[in-house]
């Protein structure tokens, strides 16, 4: 440490580069200051730093990491307090462009895997980024010294040394308890659990918090379930969603795109107090909707559409500008290739003509005039031919009746049983439709995505950096997945970006389907980590979080540059 101030004495008043002499390993009292990365001039992106907290100080037990489960619940509630800590902190550090800034990858309503806190028996180790204080552009050594001996001290006395093991252990447990429903599921063949009390609205279409005043959830008695849990008496009472067909009725603005959304994000745990803590759903989820106007490469969509006009080609389907059915048909049959074992499906954004067509229409337009064939006659080809299940809100027809293994009423925002209800109305008012019913649901494609797909280079450097949560921008072309509503943290995003980068750098997208792929890159998070796809993985690996493989492949799937060698 004093070894750091001598330089900043020293460094005071030049010009800015000269703070690259500070990279380094310099030892405090309570942690070690690691400065891995110095920005180029004060405007550009903070410097990264890396704090490391020796077991000494912050001991934790070995009960918390004795799973990769119980690790990420461990970090994450150390990443929400420094989090935390650094919006209190009110050390005012002045200067030109970014002096002082402190800046930290602050986890959402979602318990992710995330790179911001590590934690294991020996240390913990915090990664933060700050902009090195200047005047102008001439450094100024004495806020340098302010930010190091007392901002960075001050945070880690307002989090890691303060945060209590009851704290880590509320973590812990109620991740246990996660865990324990997701099994209990696994157990049951149940694609969806939703227990009683939870509160599923948000604050708002752009806050993630619960909503304040919500009507709790309550589950119809028929569909009512017990999970025993530990670190609790009474077992966890909720509804269960079996596999299947569902579909979730019920009046305009009664909550149905409410209960489904809870049920889209149940694919990641939730935070103590968020109101989605014992939601959960089948980490195999896909939601699925409309998506005007996306790129689609080398996809099959016949089991959807066939006979297009001027005769192209759906079994290989590619298009710069698809329209809302060929979106939705070739997000099915994509989240299918990745190994989707659950569809979600919100009437709100789907393309009429993808989901139904019904008797009148049916007479009008003759079949041999229509492509599509849509989801109605496929979702139990589906079912029974490939075990994929369907979650389906549709309030405006009731032509899935006959399709539909259980119906669900939303009124008032409570939920009821109503399937005999609407059994019996199908066999009062029996439709006459013509239903594709035996025939085989189609191929599922393989693809291979070619290694040229990759086009990370602009001039001559190759670069790949995510921009929000729904782009990422590739060398001279820019990917948009603006709705792929189960990324969920542009943390997520900014580790897909590594992961492109990586793949361009490692030459690495070779000849394996992608499915493979999607398998080697879960395989490769698991075993060595996230950090193990950026270019400086013993450094600041700072800001990046898991994906699940859907929305890797979205990403993919999205990229205007993809080049497909056909498999069959
Ligand atoms: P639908 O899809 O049936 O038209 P939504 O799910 O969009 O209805 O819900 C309509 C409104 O009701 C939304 O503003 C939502 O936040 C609110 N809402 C949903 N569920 C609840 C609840 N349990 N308690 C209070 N408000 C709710
Ligand atoms: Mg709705």
């Amino acid at each position: 440490m004093k070894q750091l101030m001598q330089t900043l004495q020293q460094i005071d008043g030049k010009g800015y580069k000269a703070y690259k002499s500070i990279q380094g390993h310099y030892k405090f009292s309570d942690f070690d200051l690691y400065v891995d990365y110095v920005q180029g001039d004060p405007f550009a992106a903070p410097s990264k730093i890396r704090v490391v907290i020796p077991a000494r100080k912050r001991p934790m037990k070995e009960d918390w990491l004795q799973s990769r489960l119980r690790n990420v619940a461990v970090e994450d509630i150390l990443a929400r307090k420094v989090g935390y800590a650094i919006a209190k902190s009110n050390f005012s550090i002045k200067g030109s462009g970014k002096s002082g800034s402190i800046q930290f990858d602050r986890p959402g309503q979602e318990v992710l895997e995330r790179s911001a806190v590590q934690a294991d028996s020996s240390s913990i180790t915090v990664c933060i980024s700050v902009g090195l204080p200047a005047n102008g552009r001439k450094i100024n050594g004495k806020e340098a010294e302010k930010l190091f001996t007392q901002a960075v001290p001050d945070i880690l006395r307002n989090s890691i040394f303060t945060i209590t093991d009851d704290d880590i252990e509320h973590a812990v447990q109620l991740a246990d308890q996660q865990q324990a429903i997701i099994e209990a599921m696994r157990r049951n063949n149940w694609i969806a659990f939703i227990a009683n009390g939870s509160i599923l609205p948000r604050e708002s279409g752009v806050s993630n918090r619960p909503l304040k005043k919500a009507v709790p959830f309550q589950s119809p008695k028929d569909n009512e379930v017990e999970i025993e849990v530990p670190h609790r008496e009474e077992p966890i009472t909720g509804m269960a969603v079996e596999q299947g067909i569902t579909l979730i009725v019920g009046g305009g603005y009664h909550g149905k795109s409410t209960i489904l959304e809870a049920m889209e994000r149940g694919v990641y745990f939730h935070v103590q107090g968020d109101g989605r803590e014992y939601v959960l759903t089948d980490p195999d989820a896909v939601k699925i909707r409309a998506e005007d106007g996306r790129k689609v490469t080398g996809v099959n969509i016949s089991p959807f559409i066939t006979n297009l006009p001027h005769r192209q080609d759906t079994t290989f389907f590619s298009t710069d500008n698809a329209s809302g059915s060929t979106s939705q048909a070739a997000n099915v049959m994509e989240g299918l290739e990745a190994g989707a074992t659950t569809l979600l499906i919100d009437e709100d954004t789907s393309a009429t003509n993808f989901m139904i067509r019904d008797e009148r229409m049916q007479q009008l337009v003759h079949k041999d005039k229509e492509p599509i064939t849509p989801f109605i006659d496929k979702i139990r080809q589906l079912r029974d031919q490939h075990q994929v299940s369907t979650i389906l809100v549709m309030g405006g027809s009731g032509d899935y009746f006959d399709v539909a293994d259980k119906v669900i009423m939303m009124e008032a925002y409570v939920p009821y049983n109503v399937t005999d209800e609407a059994k019996s109305i199908v066999q009062s008012r029996p439709i006459n439709r013509e239903a594709l019913e035996d025939t085989a649901f189609g191929d599922i494609s393989s693809r291979i995505f070619q290694q040229k797909s990759l086009q990370t280079r602009k001039g001559n450097k190759s670069k790949t950096q995510a921009k929000g949560l729904t782009t990422i921008i590739m060398g001279a072309t820019d990917i948009t997945f603006h709705d792929t509503e189960q990324l969920v943290d542009s943390s997520q995003t900014r580790m897909i970006a590594e992961m492109i980068q990586h793949l361009e750098r490692t030459n690495a997208l070779g000849e394996r389907t992608l499915y493979q792929l999607l398998d080697d890159i879960e395989q490769q998070m698991d075993q060595k980590g996230l950090a193990s796809f950026t270019a400086f993985q013993d450094q600041h690996p700072g800001d990046i979080a898991r994906p699940r493989r859907y929305e890797i492949a979205a990403v993919l799937n999205r990229m205007r540059t993809a080049s497909i060698k056909q498999t069959h």
